[in-house]
């Protein structure tokens, strides 16, 4: 479709609770079917939702009488960020272990944290990692977390549910029948939350990961695994051991995935698992440098996160940034994968289709969750207009995002987070965070 094409409408939508985003300057729409180029572009056009989904987009779109309208002019609206891999509870040892790798990070920052939180403050921990994830356009989280207890899950699910996201809470490394009852207890009755399985994957705890995946299964959901994030861990052969657990499928996603073989990679693709790239993190931990261009030339589904706490701030724009500087420093071409548009893909349905949400969101295809962003670029850090896509990336800042929308519900207006008492978030973070920092070492 052309940028002068009529409106794509779908009949006969309930008018409740609707939404008009009027006269944006562009609207990414990231479905090439409703407009142009990869990105399905459309400039000067309206979104439509109802019922916390999108209905219409396009020009001059008929309004229902009762519809909210917020006037866009001027501004970008995109889908929502699909952060596809991240700890929120980390945001409680931002900051430390500067100088640690990965390794170094786990055991002295992480592993030595979390058993000292306690469930009030797993609480105000989360709650202030939900507000930074939202104020930067971010709609969809992947929260992995691992030998969590049911009193801190319970706050955990608690914050992401208050925060109005749309989450995945990946879980394990607790007995299954515990891990089932937290699904069914404390995830299946909200809305906007699902789960996965959490795992490891390491040929020496090979029976380990097959009682993951068996439980995966009887939940009927996605096994969820870090692989190869640290170089020795080739040690643990970790493609190997999931292809001996027969857990290499499309049900699976990998966090990080960077050192891989040729082989792996080709194994990877051929199975339609799932990939989270994670680059600031990747940067701040000294992990390495994701092999991008030959998992595109694969095929592999590939989506970004901000990986928590190891990335120390979200920041959507800076995610895009790095995930596309990486890949140029290593290899001197501006031409290497991804490119702008790419990475804009990547972080939007190309996330939601890496853990298999791409039903329901990832692009503004009418039919789909209204999860949504408004983008505004007259701004210190963004003018003068040149090239928006370019700028998206290179320019822009959580502070461009002046709406964000989950389900239809407006979370961000005016560049100011809906209904939130932000000082008291972070003095309630800040008085939780003292009861922790002696066991950073
Ligand atoms: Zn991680």
């Amino acid at each position: 479709m052309g940028l002068g094409a009529a409106p794509f409408a779908v009949a006969a939508v309930p008018h409740r609770n609707a939404t008009v985003l009027r006269d944006a300057d562009l609207v990414l729409t990231m479905d090439p079917e409703l407009g142009e180029g990869v990105l399905g572009r459309i400039e000067h056009a309206d979104v439509l939702f109802e019922g916390g989904v999108v209905s219409a987009v396009g020009r001059g779109l008929a309004v229902p009488r009762d519809a909210r309208v917020v006037d866009v002019g001027g501004q970008v609206v995109m889908p929502g960020i699909v952060d596809t891999h991240t700890h929120l509870w980390q945001v409680s040892i931002r900051g430390g272990c500067a100088d640690r790798d990965v390794l170094g990070w786990l055991s002295n920052c992480s592993v030595a944290t979390q058993p000292r939180i306690s469930p009030a403050d797993m609480y105000r921990f989360v709650r202030l990692a939900t507000l930074d994830a939202l104020q930067t356009g971010v709609t969809t989280v992947v929260d992995w977390v691992f030998s969590l207890p049911y009193a801190q899950t319970e706050q955990y699910v608690r914050a992401l549910e208050e925060s109005g996201l749309r989450f995945v809470y990946a879980m394990g490394g607790l007995p299954g029948r515990e891990i089932a009852r937290m699904k069914r207890e404390l995830i299946d009755p909200l809305p906007l939350g699902s789960a996965h399985v959490s795992s490891f994957s390491d040929i020496g705890q090979l029976e380990r990961l097959r009682a993951d995946l068996r439980l995966a299964r009887e939940l009927g959901v996605m096994l969820n695994t870090h692989a190869l994030e640290h170089r020795s861990q080739r040690a643990e052969k970790p493609i190997e051991a999931l292809l001996r657990a027969g857990a290499l499928d499309s049900d699976l996603l990998l966090n990080h995935a960077i050192h891989l073989t040729g082989h792996e990679l080709e194994a990877i693709a051929g199975a339609g698992a799932g990939v989270a790239h994670c680059p600031l993190s990747n940067m701040r931990l000294a992990s390495g440098i994701i092999k991008l261009p030959r998992m595109r030339e694969l095929g592999i589904r590939t989506g970004l996160g901000h990986d928590g706490g190891t990335a120390d701030t979200s920041d959507a724009f800076a995610l895009m940034r790095a995930a596309v500087g990486l890949q140029r420093a290593s290899t001197m071409d501006a031409g290497v994968y991804p490119g702008v548009e790419d990475v804009l893909r990547m972080a939007t349905v190309g996330g939601a289709e890496a853990i298999a949400m791409d039903d329901r969101i990832g692009s503004l295809t009418p039919g789909k969750r209204a999860d949504v962003l408004v983008l505004d670029p007259g701004t210190l850090n963004f003018a003068p207009r040149f090239d928006v896509i370019g700028q998206i990336v290179f320019n822009g800042q959580p502070g461009n995002v002046s709406y964000v929308f989950v389900e239809g519900r407006m979370l961000k207006s005016r560049g100011r987070l809906v209904n939130v008492d932000v000082a008291q978030v972070i003095s309630d973070a800040e008085s939780a965070a003292t009861s922790i920092r002696g066991a950073i070492t």
